[in-house]
């Protein structure tokens, strides 16, 4: 004969206590205020170019904007510059090496 299981009772629901109107008006309020300070907080990153902007729409402006684009279609590999044996890190930078005096 197997065991049988001893009857437990399930856990006591929690007695909520209704709050007075008042209280419940003022949580509203904080929470709205809440609300309101995380939204005037929050940001908007382009992962990418690792920039926090504003406001969403920012963030498409600058999704449209040519340094962006510069970033996302930067090669993953430093540039390099075989002429010279040297490595850059930045694209920027090795054109300016290019078209700078030191290049060869
Ligand atoms: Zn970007
Ligand atoms: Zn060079």
């Amino acid at each position: 004969m197997l065991p049988t299981k001893r009857y437990e009772a399930p856990p006591a629901p929690r007695i909520c206590k209704i709050k007075p109107k008042a209280a419940r008006a003022a949580e509203l309020r904080d929470l709205r205020a809440n609300l309101k300070k995380n939204r005037r907080r929050e940001r908007y990153t382009c992962k990418p170019c690792g920039v926090t902007l504003n406001s969403l729409i920012t963030l498409y402006e600058h999704k449209a904007s040519g340094r962006h684009h510069n970033t996302i279609n930067r090669p993953k590999e430093l540039p390099h510059c075989k002429d010279c044996n040297r490595t850059f890190d930045a694209v920027q930078h090795f054109n300016s090496h290019l078209r700078g005096k030191h290049h060869l």
